[in-house]
């Protein structure tokens, strides 16, 4: 039995980085390291740095003064910093740099008297954060229906940005009605490649084998969407670990495709693979 893995799977390089700061920070074996907010939607790899001494806390009060908070790759608004530096947290900043620029853009835009439109979903932990550098103020819109119940005045001065996983396609959709609604508006394409790439390379390797193991949390969206393109091509198992495999039916393949989701760690998806090449 062949096994070929995509040539991107799993952890892109913001989540890979932000994993590594965490779980370096850990080692570091102090006492009191907290996560705003689950690290990452995969429960294996959250409860692997819970046993490794992580504490994870979904609002800032929660965390006792003068401990260390690890802010996730989403990253967050501006008020978590200043609410940290009052009770004296130290910060362990994992927050993607694609994102930090969205921060920066929007920081700097919204004080020189802009309105921010931002492109993507209101309930996002990163569109939350990156909201939080505009005093929420921003404009945001998911869809491009959501644009008629929108006004955009042409006294006012507008600079968009963008979600680093919405679809490109309905980036430009949205944009290129925006810029009809109103003319001082600066458009600020900051898409981040990882989910595109990730989807093609599972596209690509789907043409290739006889079956495809998606692995990822069977409540990812990204992980969902990668078992629709393979199921295009091939059959396609998802799962979680490698204890959800069918092994029977994985026999009768000659060569088997993987590929993961993006909150999949490499060591899920190393004991997949070995698994499966003992099998
Ligand atoms: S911006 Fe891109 S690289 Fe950074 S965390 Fe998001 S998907 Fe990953």
């Amino acid at each position: 039995m062949n096994v070929k893995i995509a040539k991107e799977a799993g952890f892109c390089f913001g989540v890979k980085r932000a994993m590594k700061m965490a779980w370096d920070k850990l080692e570091q074996n102090e006492d009191g390291i907290y996560a705003l907010g689950p690290l990452i939607h995969n429960k294996q790899a959250v409860s692997k740095y819970e046993e490794k001494g992580l504490v994870t806390k979904e609002n800032i009060e929660d965390i006792p003064n003068s401990k260390n908070m690890i802010i996730r790759s989403h990253g967050v608004g501006e008020k978590v910093y200043i609410d940290a530096q009052k009770k004296d947290i130290t910060i362990v900043d994992t927050t993607c740099p694609f994102v930090k620029k969205i921060h920066k853009i929007v920081k700097e835009y919204s004080t020189k008297g802009y309105e921010i439109i931002v492109i993507g979903d209101s309930k996002h932990p990163e569109v939350i954060g990156i909201n939080g550098w505009c005093s929420n103020s921003a404009i945001i819109i998911k869809t491009i229906d959501d644009l008629d119940n929108i006004i955009l005045e042409s006294s006012k001065k507008y600079c968009v940005v963008a979600q680093t996983t919405i679809n490109s396609e309905l980036y430009l959709k949205i944009i290129d009605k925006i810029a009809k609604m109103t003319s001082d508006i600066i458009f600020n394409n900051t898409i981040c490649s990882a989910t595109k790439v990730r989807q093609q390379a599972a596209r690509q390797l789907s043409k290739e084998v006889d079956c495809m193991i998606v692995i990822g949390g069977t409540h990812s969206s990204n992980t969902q969407k990668l078992v629709n393109i393979c199921k295009e091509f091939v059959e396609t198992f998802a799962i979680e670990t490698k204890d959800d495999l069918d092994t029977e039916s994985l026999k009768k393949y000659e060569t088997i495709g993987v590929t993961a989701g993006a909150s999949t760690p490499d060591w899920i998806i190393g004991d997949v693979i070995t698994f499966i090449k003992n099998l």
